[in-house]
């Protein structure tokens, strides 16, 4: 699946977003290494700390429908400049993909940024498997 097709999914997700605070809505659409595309928003609330990213929304789509491998994922800012996931994020990603995996950044004025996951979090935290 192309990213353009990704970002009508992650554009649909940022719609729905809940950010009376910020006025930051983000899309985040994922391609599941099963085909299937589980996208989210974030969610914002009174109580600052308590809201959630659309990253976090979108895997727990995911794991919800019991698919735990992110094969490609797509952030759509609400802005022209492009919306990096922030480090908690970045974190939750790693959780159910891999160094190579594919973080694809959309501005609302079209630019596109690709990089892996492993240019975003260098030494992730991981449990020794040794
Ligand atoms: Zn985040």
């Amino acid at each position: 699946m192309d990213n353009h097709t990704l970002k009508t999914h992650a554009l649909a997700a940022q719609k729905n977003a809940h950010a009376p605070y910020s006025n930051f809505k983000v899309g985040v659409a994922i391609l599941g290494s099963n085909g299937n595309v589980y996208s989210g928003c974030n969610v914002e609330n009174v109580s600052f700390p308590l809201g959630q990213c659309a990253e976090a929304t979108a895997i727990g789509t995911m794991v919800n429908s019991a698919c735990t491998s992110i094969k490609k994922i797509v952030i759509v800012s609400p802005t022209d400049e492009l919306c990096f996931p922030c480090g908690g994020c970045r974190q939750k990603i790693a959780e159910f993909a891999d160094s190579n995996t594919e973080v694809v950044m959309f501005s609302q004025s079209g630019d596109e940024k690709v990089v892996s996951l492993e240019t975003l979090l260098p030494f992730a935290f991981q449990m020794d498997e040794n």
